[in-house]
C-alpha cells in the first residue's frame, strides 16, 4: 500500500471567467471545488492507476469535512488527523488563457496535533510499502518535520518519495536518513545549492553531481516541455518527450510524482517508471482538471519517450 502525506491540503476553487475585471464584480456560473494540495493531486492520479493508497495529512473545520467527502465520493481511502484550525481554500481565477491564483497560507498546527499525527503515521506505516510526501508544511510545524517522517520510514525500511521546496527540502537533503527519491524542478535545485539560476542541461548535470545531493539514490528534475534530467545509479539520464498540446500544466509535477511512486510500488525498473512518470505529467498538462489524466493516450505517449545517459 502507498501512503501519501499532505500536511497542508486545500479546497481548490477554480472560477473560469471570460474576462477578469479588476475593482468591480465578476460573476461566475460554474465554480469547480475539489480536494487539493500537491499530495492529494498525487493521490488522485495513483487512484486512477488503480494503485492502493491511503491519503494522510491534517484537516480541520468544514473545509476539512469537504475534503473527506470529496475523496470518499471518488472511492479513495484516507486517514487524516483532525486539527482545531480550519483547512484553507485556494482560489484560481481562469481568464484570458491566464491563471490568477490566491493561496491562503492555511491553519497553524499545534505541537500536540503534530504528535497525534506522527502516532497515526506510525500505525499507517505498518501497512505501507512506499511513502509519498508532497507540498509545504503548515504554520506551526518545524522545518525539519519531514525529517521525522524520514526517520520513521527508515526504521520500517520504507522508501520515501519527497516533493517539497525551500527550507524543508534543504533540511531533508542534509538529514542522515535521505529520501529514496526527490523530485525537484530546476529552480528548486538552484535554491538548494544557493545559486540564482541553472541555465541549461549541462549546468543542471553539474548541479546534480554536487556533494549535497550525492547520497540521494534517485533525483528526478522535471523540466516541463523539456522532459526531465535524472540522477540514478551514479549516472545522469536525460528524458526526452515529444511536443504536445497543453491545456493546463498545473499539477503536472504531482502527476509525475504519482508515476514515480506507482513504479516503485510495482517494482518496475528505473527506465520504465521514469517513462511512466513523464507520460503522466504530459497527460495532466493536457487536461483542464489538476490531478486528472486521460489514460487512453498513455501508450501512444509512452512509445515516444526516450531515456538515455548523458
Ligand atoms: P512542476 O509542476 O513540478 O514544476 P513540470 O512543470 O516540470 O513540474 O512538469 C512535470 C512533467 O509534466 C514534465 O516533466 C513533463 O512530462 C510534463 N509537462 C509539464 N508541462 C509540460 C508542457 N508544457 N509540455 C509537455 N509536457 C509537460
Amino acid at each position: 500500500m502507498i501512503v501519501t502525506i499532505t500536511m497542508n491540503p486545500a479546497v481548490d476553487i477554480s472560477y473560469p471567467l471570460t474576462e477578469f475585471k479588476v475593482d468591480t464584480v465578476n460573476r461566475c456560473d460554474i465554480a469547480r471545488k475539489t480536494a487539493g494540495g500537491k499530495g492529494l493531486n498525487v493521490s488522485r492520479v495513483l487512484h486512477q492507476l488503480d494503485d492502493p493508497l491511503v491519503a494522510a495529512g491534517l484537516v480541520g473545520g468544514a473545509l476539512g469535512e469537504f475534503i473527506k467527502e470529496n475523496l470518499a465520493a471518488a472511492g479513495m481511502r484516507f486517514a487524516f488527523s483532525e486539527i482545531s484550525e480550519a483547512t484553507r481554500n485556494c482560489v484560481a481565477i481562469l481568464h484570458d488563457g491566464k491563471q490568477t491564483e490566491i493561496l491562503e497560507s492555511g491553519p497553524t498546527v499545534s505541537e500536540s496535533e503534530l504528535v497525534t499525527f506522527y502516532q497515526a503515521l506510525n500505525d499507517l506505516f505498518k501497512e505501507a510499502t512506499v511513502i509519498s510526501i508532497s507540498g509545504s508544511l503548515p504554520k506551526g510545524a518545524p522545518t525539519d518535520f519531514y525529517n521525522q517522517v524520514l526517520d520513521l520510514a527508515k526504521l520500517k525500511q520504507i522508501p520515501v518519495v519527497l516533493d517539497t521546496s525551500g527550507d524543508s527540502l534543504l533540511a531533508a537533503v542534509q538529514h542522515d536518513n535521505k529520501p529514496f527519491l526527490n523530485k525537484p524542478n530546476a529552480e528548486e535545485v538552484a535554491g538548494l545549492l544557493g545559486i540564482s539560476e541553472i541555465k541549461n542541461v549541462t549546468e543542471l548535470k553539474t548541479s546534480l553531481q554536487s556533494e549535497l545531493l550525492c547520497d540521494i539514490p534517485v533525483i528526478v528534475v522535471s523540466l516541463s516541455s523539456d522532459g526531465a534530467l535524472v540522477k540514478a545509479e551514479e549516472k545522469i539520464y536525460k528524458v526526452d518527450i515529444p511536443k504536445i498540446e497543453v491545456t493546463n500544466p498545473v499539477g503536472s509535477g504531482d502527476a509525475t510524482v504519482a508515476g514515480l511512486v506507482s513504479g516503485i510500488y510495482r517494482g518496475q525498473p528505473l527506465t520504465d517508471y521514469l517513462k511512466k512518470a513523464i507520460v503522466l505529467g504530459m497527460l495532466n498538462a493536457q487536461e483542464e482538471t489538476t490531478g486528472h489524466v486521460n489514460l487512453a493516450h498513455y501508450d501512444d505517449f509512452y512509445r515516444q519517450i526516450r531515456v538515455y545517459e548523458v
